[in-house]
């Protein structure tokens, strides 16, 4: 294609309808006709990056490749096209005002007022347009974070408006409302969908498609209703009705022929198949599936779906290539005791120790350890995750009594966690941890090595702890390899203990690598042992 066309999803009515998921289905569609995608997502809060903010906030934190924290959607985004994606994938409003007021410190604007609009509109388009101008995509699909009428989206939607004049027939507008079930009355109602294409079109903009979530199907009239009082063709009015899963949700649009509808509204020749065939594969797995396989998450974030996101996701995709069902279960960290272990965690095949920060919920990540490690559960502790692992067997295996993280504990007197060296001297807190991608190599005769079939692996990384390697013989000499070490720095990324059946923690974070095309190989593995409980 000779021109870059530009898609944006807007949502409207509620938050939390899933326009990420609408996006990166869309998306997929896209890209299983042959088309080169990308989608990015630009956020209308002010902090730089979500890394400082907490999951109760906003979820788990994504971290791309080349070391940017990022929202949690762009994970949705490479878990469905298989492609990863980078800073230039995820912008704030921060980050627009920050590049906005370095250039009039700078001098740029000499002489001039510098203005919502044209200066904070124009760094809008120019950051919308960077991935387009790359010249490697076809579609690039934008998702605007937030619900059109708030405050803060507004300068979005006025780029939006701009871009859609200078664009013509390149850009097309996609909105997701939302259309309650009014139990009382027994009616679907599509008031506030009405509303909300008001809203945007008092904005300025006239979308293109709309689509309407639903908790069930909805009914042709309501659909033509729709279409006439928003001014919106009828085939372009698309439900998107709730489905047992995120990855059903490509082809309930298909079936309502999306990407057709959206290839001839951007004069695009609709040519070729849809290929889904292994998406589809994935979706037969998961239905066919009868056996459970029954994993305990330990984390202090349990009560909030999101704040692991891409672990859960992982854990889903290698469980149906083994073609189990998942059965999950959240065990919350400070709940556990050396005590109670037993009763949380007896049934379960295997065991993953979540990430983390700070010292809540940490004793009992040990007690989790420790009752696993001792009755030989298959176990995977991710970044804190593994740090505990390493400091449960200080204490309980080399007899280092008190053995600590530093960041838990700068008393202790046995930092087998320490802070890393570049760390020490740091005041700024926003992304400034060891992120993003680093090289490790691993020791041929691991689990490890066994999973991935390849001795030098890259995996994504957001922590400011490490393995202490001034405890690496007393480790080694008890059973507790370090099979995985960064080979610039030195830095020990993966632990096992080859004895057990699977015991195994990594310092980076695999599950940021895990697609529904092609499951990570670590969680196949561990989800393999777990299956053989
Ligand atoms: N808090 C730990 C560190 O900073 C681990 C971070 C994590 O689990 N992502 O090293």
């Amino acid at each position: 294609m000779t021109e870059t066309k530009y898609i944006f999803v807007t949502g409207g009515v509620v938050s939390s309808l899933g326009k990420g998921i609408v996006a990166a289905s869309l998306g997929k569609l896209l890209q299983a006709r042959g088309y080169r995608v990308t989608i990015q997502k630009f956020d209308p809060y002010i902090n730089i990056d979500p890394g400082t903010l907490n999951p109760y906030e906003h979820g788990e934190c994504y971290v791309t490749i080349d070391g940017h924290e990022a929202d949690l959607d762009l994970g949705h985004y490479e878990r469905f096209l298989n492609i990863p994606t980078t800073k230039a994938n995820n912008i704030t409003t921060g980050r627009i005002y920050q590049n906005v007021i370095d250039r009039e410190r700078k001098g740029d604007f000499l002489g001039k007022t510098v203005q919502v609009v044209p200066h904070i509109t124009d760094e809008i388009k120019r950051n919308i347009m960077i991935l387009g101008n790359t010249g490697e995509y076809d579609f690039i699909i934008t998702e605007i974070g937030g619900t059109v009428g708030d405050i803060e989206s507004l300068p979005y939607i006025e780029s939006v408006r701009q871009l859609r004049w200078e664009l013509g027939k390149n850009c097309l507008c996609v909105h997701l409302t939302y259309v309650p079930f009014i139990a009382a009355a027994k009616e679907v109602k599509t008031k506030p969908t009405q509303h909300s294409v008001k809203t945007l079109q008092e904005q300025g903009i006239l979308p293109n498609i709309l689509v309407l979530r639903t908790e069930t199907q909805l009914s042709e009239n309501i659909r033509h209703k729709v279409a006439l009082f928003c001014n919106v063709d009828e085939n372009a009015v698309i439900q998107s009705y709730d489905v047992p899963s995120i990855y059903e949700v490509p082809i309930v649009l298909a079936a309502q022929g999306m990407d057709k509808i959206v290839l001839r509204k951007m004069g695009v020749p609709v040519k070729g198949k849809l290929d889904m065939t292994r998406w589809k594969s994935f979706l037969t797995n998961m239905k066919t599936a009868k056996k459970t396989v029954k994993i305990g998450l330990v984390g202090k974030y349990v009560e909030l779906p999101d704040a692991y996101k891409s672990i859960n996701e992982s854990l889903l995709q290698a469980t149906t290539y083994h073609h189990r069902k998942l059965d999950l279960r959240f065990i919350h960290s400070e709940k556990l005791t050396d005590e109670n272990a037993a009763e949380y965690l007896e049934g379960m095949d295997g065991i993953l120790v979540a990430p983390g920060f700070g010292q809540r919920g940490i004793e009992g990540k040990f007690s989790a350890i420790k009752y696993a490690r001792e009755h030989n559960k298959p176990t995977f502790g991710v970044c804190l995750g593994m740090q505990c692992m390493v400091i449960e067997y200080a204490r309980n295996v080399l007899g280092l009594e008190n053995a600590n993280s530093m960041e838990m504990d700068t008393t202790t007197p046995y930092k087998v966690i320490d802070l890393m060296e570049e760390q020490k001297h740091l005041t700024f807190m926003g992304g400034s941890m060891r992120l993003g991608a680093y090289d490790c190599r691993l020791e041929k005769d691991s689990i490890a090595y066994r999973a991935y079939q390849s001795e030098l692996i890259s995996e994504r990384h957001r922590h400011r702890y490490e393995f202490n390697n001034d405890y690496k013989t007393a480790f080694e000499s008890n059973g507790m390899k370090c099979t995985g070490i960064n080979p610039k720095a030195g830095l020990v990324e993966v632990v096992e203990v080859p004895t057990l059946r699977w015991f195994l923690g990594t310092q980076y974070h695999p599950e940021y690598n895990s697609t529904v095309v092609k499951p990570h190989p670590l969680f196949l593995s561990f989800i393999e042992a777990a299956t053989k409980s």
